[in-house]
């Protein structure tokens, strides 16, 4: 059986003193425990360290993005291997606020990730497709695109998790429907299949990310191929813990 993961993308947000209150409200809140749900949060690289000083230990931290190989003369960019370094355990790459506003291609997100694997990070890749692709019928080719260029170049998918995030649902209040995130996460656990192996389609979580909230995780939570969730504006909130159960 797949674990049920939630992840909190903070984006960027927060001051130190709204950090210290998420992370108060997050090591306060009654969950399901850690054999029944992962949790990762993933606040802007700056309050990383401070995050996980005071962080629950049984909840996890994720950077954002990490530079696409070794570092060096990348002004602005942090490295796979800092983040090692500093004992951050995951990273979300691919989002699609990178992929459409910072340009990252399927190629380079796909490099990526297989650059942060290779240096130990757990990986949240995160795919999806614009309103305009949705209403042209081209939803599953753009996902298997995205999904393509990762698994070109990734063997081991033990430390991947996939973020379906419909680029409509993000940040707009209208998430998808459950028939809607069941259809593409069955369409990409058959791509996974047909494309890599029986044993990773079956083991490889897929999440669903997209105007999540404490209202309407449950249903979605409920169908068989959404193995958890990737939650930005709620996940701010006292309602991520709901999300966070949820998973039971
Ligand atoms: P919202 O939950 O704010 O729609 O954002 C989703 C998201 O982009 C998570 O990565």
């Amino acid at each position: 059986a797949r674990k049920f993961i939630v992840g909190g993308n903070w984006k960027c947000n927060g001051t130190t003193e709204e950090v210290k209150k998420i992370v108060n409200v997050l090591n306060e809140g009654q969950v399901p425990s850690s054999e029944v749900v992962e949790v990762v949060v993933s606040p802007p690289f700056v309050f990383l360290p401070l995050v996980k000083s005071l962080l629950r230990p049984d909840f996890h931290v994720a950077a954002q993005n990490c530079w696409v190989k070794k570092g060096g003369a990348f002004t602005g960019e942090v490295s796979a291997e800092m983040l090692v370094n500093l004992g951050i355990p995951w990273v979300i790459l691919g989002h699609s606020e990178r992929r459409l506003i910072l340009n990252e291609s399927n190629e380079f997100v796909g490099d990526k990730v297989v650059y942060a694997l290779a240096q130990g990070l757990k990986v949240i890749a995160c795919v999806g497709e614009t309103l305009e692709q949705r209403e042209a019928g081209s939803t599953m080719a753009v996902v298997a695109a995205q999904t393509k260029a990762i698994a070109e170049q990734v063997s081991n998918w033990s430390n991947v998790v996939l973020a379906y995030e419909p680029v409509w649902a993000i940040g707009t209040g209208k998430v998808a429907t459950p028939a809607q995130a069941q259809e593409v996460h069955f369409e990409l656990r058959k791509w996974l299949h047909a494309n890599t192996s029986p044993e990773v389609a079956a083991s490889t979580r897929i999440i669903y990310g997209g105007s999540v909230n404490g209202a309407n995780c449950k249903e979605l939570a409920a169908q068989p191929d959404v193995d958890g969730f990737l939650v930005g504006g709620a996940s701010l909130k006292p309602e991520f813990i709901d999300i966070i159960k949820s998973a039971e």
